[in-house]
């Protein structure tokens, strides 16, 4: 008895341990105060299209730090997500994203594209999720149309006819969803079937095996088919090279992400990239 507790007492006071409590802590206090300061902002990554180019982007949440710089989603969306803070992170988030779409919506040459975000596991299951996002879009004017909410299958599977219920009512708002890291989740094929989904995005695993992979090969190949038969739209992430690119094109993969058309990018700098590109286009047409 004397024993067990001698132990862990032991274990609570290593110190080792107690630090990275202190850590996780202080951690989560950061975000808790970065969230207040308004310090999560949005970069954006083009996605493209074969003959029209850039379509649209994918919004990818930073986190400027005030003394460690831009952080990416690795260094804080799970501890968000352990400290209850994620609902607010991905709701600032797509607060961020309409707003973005309103303000493209107003120029002529940025009226045209479209908006992916991410949604975080449960963020779908919350209570009034869905009054929620279209409150959201209402308030800042973006079109509905112009927004995509990325899932994984792992999220939805967790309560499909729930996840089945608030996605069809946002659809019929007109908001588009798509299937994040597609392939690497629980795919049960059924579950696509029953969905109201408009795109899958091919896992970037499965592109940076390609040209040379040939197991990577039949299983884009068959994702290509697979999204085709069924009318879904389908986009690879993670392209970073011409010969993946040329592959996946010659496999009916039309639509692109990755460093080879773009790294996520400020606003500015995504928007200067969508202007110059088009300025080219214009001189190659
Ligand atoms: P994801 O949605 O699958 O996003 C793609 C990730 O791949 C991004 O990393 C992106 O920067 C990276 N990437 C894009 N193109 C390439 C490429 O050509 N090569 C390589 N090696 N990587 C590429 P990031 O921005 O670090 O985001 C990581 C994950 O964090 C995302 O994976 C997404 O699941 C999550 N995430 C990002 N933003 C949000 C958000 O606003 N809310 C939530 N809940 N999760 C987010
Ligand atoms: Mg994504
Ligand atoms: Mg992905
Ligand atoms: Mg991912």
């Amino acid at each position: 008895e004397a024993k067990i507790s001698g132990k862990n007492a032991l274990r609570f006071f290593d110190p080792r341990m107690q630090l990275a409590v202190q850590e996780r802590l202080r951690l989560e206090e950061e975000i808790r105060l970065g969230l207040k300061n308004g310090e999560f902002i949005l970069n954006f990554q083009p996605q493209l299209e074969q003959t029209e180019g850039i379509i649209g982007a994918e919004a990818l949440v930073r986190w400027q730090h005030p003394l460690r710089g831009l952080l990416t989603p690795a260094a804080f969306i799970a501890q968000a997500e352990h400290a209850g803070l994620i609902h607010t992170l991905d709701q600032q988030v797509l607060a961020q994203a309409c707003a973005q779409l309103a303000r493209w919506a107003e120029t002529p040459e940025f009226a045209h594209l479209s908006l992916s975000v991410n949604l975080s596991a449960h963020l779908l299951y919350q209570d009034n999720f869905v009054e929620g996002v279209l409150e959201l879009l209402e308030r800042s004017g973006a079109d509905p149309a112009r927004l995509k909410l990325e899932l994984t299958e792992t999220l939805l599977l967790d309560n499909m006819p729930e996840a089945i219920a608030r996605m069809t009512r946002l659809k019929q708002h007109g908001i588009r969803f798509a299937i994040d890291d597609f392939g690497t989740g629980y795919s049960s094929m059924s579950y696509l079937q029953q969905l109201p989904l408009d795109q899958l995005k091919i896992d970037q695993t499965f592109i940076r095996r390609l040209p040379d992979d040939s197991s990577s090969l039949t299983i884009v190949r068959a994702i290509c088919a697979l999204a085709t038969g069924l009318g879904l739209e389908v986009i690879a992430e993670g392209v970073e090279s011409e010969p993946q690119r040329g592959m996946l094109l010659a496999n009916g993969c039309h639509r692109y992400q990755g460093y080879l058309f773009g790294r996520p990018l400020s606003a500015d700098a995504f928007e200067e990239l969508v202007r110059s590109t088009e300025a080219d286009d214009g001189v190659t047409a």
